[in-house]
Protein backbone atom coordinates (compact mmCIF):
# COMPACT_ATOMS: atom_id res chain seq x y z
CA UNK A 1 0.00 0.00 0.00
CA UNK A 2 1.54 3.54 -0.88
CA UNK A 3 0.50 6.54 1.06
CA UNK A 4 -0.66 9.30 -0.88
CA UNK A 5 2.11 12.00 -1.51
CA UNK A 6 1.65 14.71 0.78
CA UNK A 7 3.21 18.65 -0.70
CA UNK A 8 6.73 19.35 1.81
CA UNK A 9 7.15 22.65 2.80
CA UNK A 10 10.69 22.80 2.07
CA UNK A 11 13.52 22.76 4.68
CA UNK A 12 15.01 25.74 5.43
CA UNK A 13 18.84 23.77 5.16
CA UNK A 14 17.45 22.94 1.38
CA UNK A 15 16.30 26.64 0.72
CA UNK A 16 19.28 28.11 2.08
CA UNK A 17 21.66 25.35 -0.17
CA UNK A 18 19.92 26.98 -3.13
CA UNK A 19 21.32 30.40 -2.43
CA UNK A 20 23.57 31.33 -5.04
CA UNK A 21 26.64 32.02 -2.88
CA UNK A 22 28.36 29.20 -0.95
CA UNK A 23 31.50 27.92 0.56
CA UNK A 24 33.16 24.99 -1.42
CA UNK A 25 35.22 22.55 1.07
CA UNK A 26 37.01 20.48 -0.74
CA UNK A 27 38.21 16.86 1.30
CA UNK A 28 40.87 15.09 -1.20
CA UNK A 29 42.88 18.46 0.38
CA UNK A 30 41.95 18.42 3.86
CA UNK A 31 42.66 14.18 3.61
CA UNK A 32 45.99 15.04 1.99
CA UNK A 33 46.55 17.62 4.79
CA UNK A 34 45.87 15.16 7.19
CA UNK A 35 48.18 12.53 5.71
CA UNK A 36 50.98 14.92 5.87
CA UNK A 37 50.56 15.81 9.43
CA UNK A 38 50.23 12.05 9.96
CA UNK A 39 53.60 11.40 8.68
CA UNK A 40 55.10 14.20 9.96
CA UNK A 41 54.23 14.30 13.50
CA UNK A 42 54.97 9.80 13.76
CA UNK A 43 55.07 8.16 16.02
CA UNK A 44 52.89 10.68 17.43
CA UNK A 45 49.28 11.02 16.84
CA UNK A 46 47.16 13.24 15.24
CA UNK A 47 44.29 14.83 17.10
CA UNK A 48 42.03 17.02 14.28
CA UNK A 49 40.59 20.27 16.15
CA UNK A 50 37.43 21.05 15.12
CA UNK A 51 36.10 23.54 16.70
CA UNK A 52 34.04 26.63 15.94
CA UNK A 53 32.53 23.88 13.43
CA UNK A 54 35.54 23.21 11.89
CA UNK A 55 37.28 26.61 11.64
CA UNK A 56 33.87 27.30 9.19
CA UNK A 57 34.28 24.04 7.11
CA UNK A 58 31.43 22.11 8.65
CA UNK A 59 32.68 19.87 11.51
CA UNK A 60 31.26 16.41 11.28
CA UNK A 61 32.25 16.44 7.56
CA UNK A 62 35.74 17.38 8.26
CA UNK A 63 35.87 14.93 11.52
CA UNK A 64 34.66 12.47 9.39
CA UNK A 65 37.72 12.88 6.72
CA UNK A 66 39.96 13.37 9.43
CA UNK A 67 39.32 10.48 10.73
CA UNK A 68 39.20 8.54 7.69
CA UNK A 69 42.56 10.13 6.58
CA UNK A 70 44.32 8.89 10.01
CA UNK A 71 43.49 11.16 12.45
CA UNK A 72 43.11 9.43 15.51
CA UNK A 73 41.32 11.79 18.11
CA UNK A 74 39.14 15.10 17.84
CA UNK A 75 39.26 18.38 19.54
CA UNK A 76 36.67 20.84 20.35
CA UNK A 77 36.52 23.74 22.46
CA UNK A 78 33.12 22.82 24.66
CA UNK A 79 30.83 20.38 24.88
CA UNK A 80 28.04 21.30 23.00
CA UNK A 81 30.22 21.24 20.02
CA UNK A 82 31.16 17.79 20.78
CA UNK A 83 27.62 16.91 20.93
CA UNK A 84 26.64 17.70 17.36
CA UNK A 85 29.68 15.30 16.62
CA UNK A 86 28.14 12.38 18.77
CA UNK A 87 24.55 13.24 16.99
CA UNK A 88 25.95 12.17 13.64
CA UNK A 89 27.50 9.02 15.07
CA UNK A 90 31.14 9.39 14.99
CA UNK A 91 32.20 7.79 18.09
CA UNK A 92 36.23 8.99 18.28
CA UNK A 93 37.68 9.52 21.00
CA UNK A 94 36.98 13.99 21.31
CA UNK A 95 38.65 15.76 23.58
CA UNK A 96 37.22 19.11 24.84
CA UNK A 97 39.75 21.92 25.17
CA UNK A 98 38.24 23.97 28.29
CA UNK A 99 36.99 22.90 31.92
CA UNK A 100 33.50 22.55 31.08
CA UNK A 101 31.30 24.67 33.56
CA UNK A 102 29.24 22.99 36.30
CA UNK A 103 25.95 23.02 33.86
CA UNK A 104 28.06 21.12 31.64
CA UNK A 105 29.55 18.53 33.84
CA UNK A 106 26.62 15.81 33.06
CA UNK A 107 26.81 16.34 29.51
CA UNK A 108 30.50 15.76 29.23
CA UNK A 109 30.14 12.43 31.20
CA UNK A 110 27.15 11.34 29.18
CA UNK A 111 28.99 12.00 26.30
CA UNK A 112 31.74 10.47 26.57
CA UNK A 113 34.15 13.23 26.43
CA UNK A 114 38.13 13.66 27.40
CA UNK A 115 37.33 16.30 29.47
CA UNK A 116 40.08 19.11 30.21
CA UNK A 117 40.47 20.05 34.22
CA UNK A 118 42.41 22.47 36.05
CA UNK A 119 40.20 23.28 39.23
CA UNK A 120 39.57 20.91 42.06
CA UNK A 121 35.86 21.87 42.00
CA UNK A 122 35.50 20.65 38.64
CA UNK A 123 37.42 17.40 39.18
CA UNK A 124 35.15 16.40 42.20
CA UNK A 125 32.45 18.29 40.06
CA UNK A 126 33.59 16.08 36.88
CA UNK A 127 34.07 12.99 39.31
CA UNK A 128 30.44 12.64 40.90
CA UNK A 129 28.61 13.12 37.59
CA UNK A 130 30.41 10.04 36.36
CA UNK A 131 30.15 8.70 39.70
CA UNK A 132 25.75 9.17 39.60
CA UNK A 133 25.86 7.91 35.69
CA UNK A 134 28.01 4.60 36.45
CA UNK A 135 30.64 5.34 34.11
CA UNK A 136 34.42 6.97 34.55
CA UNK A 137 35.50 9.64 32.92
CA UNK A 138 39.06 10.29 31.54
CA UNK A 139 41.02 13.40 32.35
CA UNK A 140 43.12 15.11 30.83
CA UNK A 141 45.42 17.85 33.55
CA UNK A 142 45.69 21.57 31.63
CA UNK A 143 48.98 23.07 33.21
CA UNK A 144 49.93 26.31 32.43
CA UNK A 145 53.17 26.63 31.18
CA UNK A 146 53.30 30.54 30.25
CA UNK A 147 50.16 31.27 28.37
CA UNK A 148 48.59 32.38 30.99
CA UNK A 149 45.01 31.19 29.56
CA UNK A 150 43.56 28.54 31.36
CA UNK A 151 45.06 25.77 33.04
CA UNK A 152 47.07 24.66 36.92
CA UNK A 153 50.38 26.24 38.29
CA UNK A 154 52.83 23.48 37.56
CA UNK A 155 53.43 23.61 41.26
CA UNK A 156 49.78 22.54 41.58
CA UNK A 157 49.92 19.38 38.70
CA UNK A 158 50.84 16.79 41.19
CA UNK A 159 47.73 17.61 43.76
CA UNK A 160 45.43 17.63 40.99
CA UNK A 161 46.65 14.63 39.70
CA UNK A 162 46.95 13.05 42.58
CA UNK A 163 42.75 13.86 43.37
CA UNK A 164 41.66 13.03 39.69
CA UNK A 165 43.43 9.31 40.36
CA UNK A 166 41.91 8.75 43.72
CA UNK A 167 38.59 10.14 42.25
CA UNK A 168 36.50 6.73 41.51
CA UNK A 169 34.71 8.62 38.93
CA UNK A 170 37.76 9.23 36.89
CA UNK A 171 41.00 8.29 34.87
CA UNK A 172 43.82 10.53 34.43
CA UNK A 173 44.55 9.75 30.79
CA UNK A 174 46.45 12.81 29.94
CA UNK A 175 48.43 16.09 30.78
CA UNK A 176 48.70 18.91 28.37
CA UNK A 177 49.82 22.65 27.98
CA UNK A 178 49.57 25.19 24.88
CA UNK A 179 52.31 27.54 23.48
CA UNK A 180 51.29 31.09 22.53
CA UNK A 181 54.07 31.66 20.37
CA UNK A 182 55.17 28.59 18.45
CA UNK A 183 53.91 29.99 15.67
CA UNK A 184 57.46 32.53 16.25
CA UNK A 185 60.44 30.95 15.13
CA UNK A 186 63.59 31.39 17.16
CA UNK A 187 61.24 33.13 19.62
CA UNK A 188 63.01 31.40 22.53
CA UNK A 189 60.06 31.55 24.92
CA UNK A 190 59.09 28.35 23.31
CA UNK A 191 61.88 26.45 24.45
CA UNK A 192 61.39 28.08 27.99
CA UNK A 193 57.60 26.49 28.09
CA UNK A 194 59.37 23.36 26.66
CA UNK A 195 61.17 23.11 29.74
CA UNK A 196 58.96 23.96 32.12
CA UNK A 197 56.49 21.25 30.68
CA UNK A 198 58.76 18.68 31.08
CA UNK A 199 59.32 19.05 34.42
CA UNK A 200 55.72 19.02 35.01
CA UNK A 201 55.60 15.71 33.48
CA UNK A 202 58.19 14.54 35.23
CA UNK A 203 57.24 15.65 38.61
CA UNK A 204 53.64 13.63 37.86
CA UNK A 205 55.88 10.42 36.76
CA UNK A 206 57.92 10.96 40.24
CA UNK A 207 54.96 10.75 42.21
CA UNK A 208 53.17 7.24 40.52
CA UNK A 209 51.19 9.22 37.52
CA UNK A 210 51.78 8.21 34.14
CA UNK A 211 49.28 9.92 31.63
CA UNK A 212 49.07 7.62 28.64
CA UNK A 213 48.93 11.04 26.30
CA UNK A 214 51.01 13.69 27.20
CA UNK A 215 50.30 16.63 24.09
CA UNK A 216 51.60 19.96 24.03
CA UNK A 217 51.84 21.07 20.50
CA UNK A 218 49.07 22.78 18.03
CA UNK A 219 50.06 23.06 14.29
CA UNK A 220 52.75 25.76 14.82
CA UNK A 221 54.57 23.65 17.68
CA UNK A 222 54.18 20.48 15.63
CA UNK A 223 55.74 21.99 12.15
CA UNK A 224 58.33 23.78 14.01
CA UNK A 225 58.88 21.98 17.35
CA UNK A 226 59.53 18.25 17.02
CA UNK A 227 59.90 18.09 20.81
CA UNK A 228 56.47 19.29 21.83
CA UNK A 229 54.82 16.41 19.56
CA UNK A 230 55.30 14.06 22.35
CA UNK A 231 51.76 11.40 21.61
CA UNK A 232 49.68 13.88 20.63
CA UNK A 233 49.59 16.44 17.97
CA UNK A 234 46.33 18.73 18.17
CA UNK A 235 45.94 20.31 14.94
CA UNK A 236 43.73 22.37 13.78
CA UNK A 237 44.63 25.46 10.79
CA UNK A 238 47.44 23.16 9.24
CA UNK A 239 44.11 20.41 8.42
CA UNK A 240 42.53 22.91 6.34
CA UNK A 241 45.45 23.72 4.96
CA UNK A 242 46.29 27.11 6.16
CA UNK A 243 49.85 28.29 7.57
CA UNK A 244 49.53 28.79 11.52
CA UNK A 245 51.70 31.89 10.38
CA UNK A 246 53.32 34.00 7.61
CA UNK A 247 56.37 32.83 9.29
CA UNK A 248 55.49 29.08 8.49
CA UNK A 249 54.72 29.44 5.37
CA UNK A 250 54.99 26.53 3.16
CA UNK A 251 56.43 24.27 5.93
CA UNK A 252 54.70 21.50 4.75
CA UNK A 253 52.60 20.95 1.43
CA UNK A 254 49.21 22.04 2.78
CA UNK A 255 46.78 22.89 0.61
CA UNK A 256 43.68 24.74 1.76
CA UNK A 257 40.20 23.64 1.30
CA UNK A 258 37.67 26.42 1.21
CA UNK A 259 36.49 28.56 -1.60
CA UNK A 260 33.95 31.28 -0.87
CA UNK A 261 32.18 32.01 -3.76
CA UNK A 262 28.66 33.59 -5.38
CA UNK A 263 27.27 34.03 -8.69
CA UNK A 264 26.47 37.39 -9.99
CA UNK A 265 22.70 38.80 -9.33
CA UNK A 266 22.82 41.97 -11.62
CA UNK A 267 24.47 43.79 -13.47
CA UNK A 268 25.03 47.50 -14.19
CA UNK A 269 26.48 50.21 -16.72
CA UNK A 270 27.29 52.95 -13.84
CA UNK A 271 28.02 56.17 -15.53
CA UNK A 272 31.12 58.32 -15.35
CA UNK A 273 30.36 60.37 -12.35
CA UNK A 274 28.23 58.57 -10.19
CA UNK A 275 28.99 56.01 -7.32
CA UNK A 276 27.38 53.05 -5.72
CA UNK A 277 26.29 51.57 -2.57
CA UNK A 278 26.10 53.26 1.08
CA UNK A 279 27.62 56.51 0.82
CA UNK A 280 28.14 56.73 -2.55
CA UNK A 281 31.70 57.27 -1.73
CA UNK A 282 34.06 56.98 -4.67
CA UNK A 283 32.30 58.32 -7.93
CA UNK A 284 32.74 56.00 -11.15
CA UNK A 285 36.15 57.94 -13.20
CA UNK A 286 34.18 56.23 -16.55
CA UNK A 287 31.09 54.44 -17.60
CA UNK A 288 32.19 51.15 -15.36
CA UNK A 289 30.57 48.21 -15.56
CA UNK A 290 29.56 46.66 -11.65
CA UNK A 291 28.68 43.81 -10.96
CA UNK A 292 26.39 42.90 -7.42
CA UNK A 293 27.08 39.32 -5.65
CA UNK A 294 24.82 38.00 -3.10
CA UNK A 295 28.05 38.32 0.17
CA UNK A 296 27.80 40.44 2.51
CA UNK A 297 29.46 41.36 5.69
CA UNK A 298 26.38 39.57 7.59
CA UNK A 299 27.96 36.53 5.57
CA UNK A 300 31.73 37.19 6.99
CA UNK A 301 33.19 39.15 4.29
CA UNK A 302 34.03 42.21 6.57
CA UNK A 303 33.15 45.44 5.37
CA UNK A 304 36.41 46.94 5.60
CA UNK A 305 38.18 44.97 3.00
CA UNK A 306 37.01 46.97 0.66
CA UNK A 307 38.87 49.78 2.06
CA UNK A 308 42.20 48.07 2.32
CA UNK A 309 42.56 46.76 -1.61
CA UNK A 310 40.34 43.91 -1.17
CA UNK A 311 39.74 42.24 -4.46
CA UNK A 312 38.11 39.33 -5.93
CA UNK A 313 37.91 37.35 -9.01
CA UNK A 314 35.76 37.76 -11.85
CA UNK A 315 36.57 35.10 -15.12
CA UNK A 316 40.10 34.70 -13.89
CA UNK A 317 40.66 37.95 -13.15
CA UNK A 318 41.37 40.12 -9.95
CA UNK A 319 39.01 43.04 -9.96
CA UNK A 320 38.47 45.57 -7.05
CA UNK A 321 34.93 46.26 -5.12
CA UNK A 322 32.97 49.33 -6.64
CA UNK A 323 32.12 50.51 -3.25
CA UNK A 324 31.23 50.20 0.30
CA UNK A 325 30.27 45.93 1.13
CA UNK A 326 26.57 45.88 2.62
CA UNK A 327 25.11 43.54 5.23
CA UNK A 328 24.09 41.02 2.22
CA UNK A 329 25.10 41.99 -0.62
CA UNK A 330 29.08 43.31 -2.24
CA UNK A 331 29.58 45.40 -5.52
CA UNK A 332 32.63 44.54 -7.89
CA UNK A 333 34.37 46.86 -10.57
CA UNK A 334 34.32 45.12 -13.37
CA UNK A 335 36.28 47.55 -15.43
CA UNK A 336 35.45 50.08 -18.16
CA UNK A 337 32.52 49.89 -20.17
CA UNK A 338 33.85 49.21 -23.50
CA UNK A 339 36.51 46.64 -22.53
CA UNK A 340 35.38 43.62 -23.91
CA UNK A 341 36.17 41.66 -20.08
CA UNK A 342 33.87 44.04 -18.17
CA UNK A 343 31.60 43.74 -21.36
CA UNK A 344 30.85 39.90 -21.51
CA UNK A 345 30.09 40.41 -17.74
CA UNK A 346 26.73 38.74 -17.13
CA UNK A 347 24.45 37.45 -14.56
CA UNK A 348 25.30 34.07 -13.18
CA UNK A 349 28.76 34.49 -13.36
CA UNK A 350 31.03 33.16 -11.00
CA UNK A 351 32.67 35.55 -8.21
CA UNK A 352 35.37 33.73 -6.12
CA UNK A 353 36.35 35.72 -3.15
CA UNK A 354 38.46 33.38 -1.55
CA UNK A 355 40.20 30.41 -3.55
CA UNK A 356 41.15 29.47 -7.09
CA UNK A 357 39.14 30.84 -10.19
CA UNK A 358 41.55 29.52 -13.49
CA UNK A 359 45.18 30.53 -12.81
CA UNK A 360 44.58 33.32 -10.21
CA UNK A 361 44.10 32.94 -6.48
CA UNK A 362 43.17 34.88 -3.69
CA UNK A 363 44.47 33.04 0.16
CA UNK A 364 43.04 33.12 3.04
CA UNK A 365 46.02 34.77 4.08
CA UNK A 366 45.66 37.35 2.00
CA UNK A 367 42.49 38.62 3.51
CA UNK A 368 44.34 38.46 7.05
CA UNK A 369 47.49 40.48 6.08
CA UNK A 370 45.13 43.21 4.48
CA UNK A 371 42.82 43.43 7.55
CA UNK A 372 45.45 43.24 10.41
CA UNK A 373 44.31 39.71 11.72
CA UNK A 374 45.04 35.56 11.31
CA UNK A 375 43.45 33.04 8.70
CA UNK A 376 41.61 31.59 11.73
CA UNK A 377 39.52 34.70 11.96
CA UNK A 378 38.62 34.58 8.50
CA UNK A 379 37.51 31.35 7.77
CA UNK A 380 35.97 30.66 11.45
CA UNK A 381 33.77 34.45 10.10
CA UNK A 382 32.02 32.83 7.38
CA UNK A 383 28.32 32.68 8.95
CA UNK A 384 26.72 29.43 8.72
CA UNK A 385 23.52 31.29 6.28
CA UNK A 386 26.32 30.51 3.84
CA UNK A 387 25.68 26.67 2.34
CA UNK A 388 28.88 24.41 2.48
CA UNK A 389 28.98 22.34 -0.50
CA UNK A 390 31.37 19.11 0.39
CA UNK A 391 33.39 17.52 -2.53
CA UNK A 392 36.47 15.32 -3.23
CA UNK A 393 36.47 11.98 -1.62
CA UNK A 394 34.11 9.51 -1.21
CA UNK A 395 31.31 11.72 -2.48
C1 LIG B 1 42.56 25.80 18.83
C2 LIG B 1 43.57 25.03 19.59
C3 LIG B 1 44.48 24.18 18.93
C4 LIG B 1 44.62 24.13 17.43
O1 LIG B 1 45.47 25.19 17.05
P1 LIG B 1 45.94 25.38 15.52
O2 LIG B 1 46.87 26.53 15.58
O3 LIG B 1 44.71 25.69 14.73
O4 LIG B 1 46.57 24.11 15.10
C5 LIG B 1 45.29 23.38 19.71
N1 LIG B 1 45.25 23.44 21.06
C6 LIG B 1 44.43 24.27 21.72
C7 LIG B 1 44.42 24.30 23.19
C8 LIG B 1 43.57 25.10 21.01
O5 LIG B 1 42.76 25.94 21.67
Amino acid sequence: MTAALEPVAPGPASVLARRPAWVVVDHDAIADNVHELVRMVAPAAVCAVVKADAYGHGAVEVARTALAAGASWLAVAMAGEAAVLRAAGLTAPILVLGEPSPAEWDDAVALDLRVTLHHLAAVTGVGAAAVAAGRRTSVHLKVDTGMHRIGAAPADAVALADAVAAHPGLVLEGVWTHCPVADEPGNPFTEEQTGRFDAVVGSLRSAGHDPALVHAANSAAALEHPALRHDLARCGISVYGLDPSPALRGRLPLRPALTLAAAITNVAVVPAGDAVSYGLRRPCPVDTVVATVPLGYADGVPRRLAEVGGEVLVAGARRPFAGTITMDQLLVDCGPAGSPAADATATGDEVVLLGRQGAAVVEVAEWAERLGTITYEITCGISPRVPRRHVGRDR
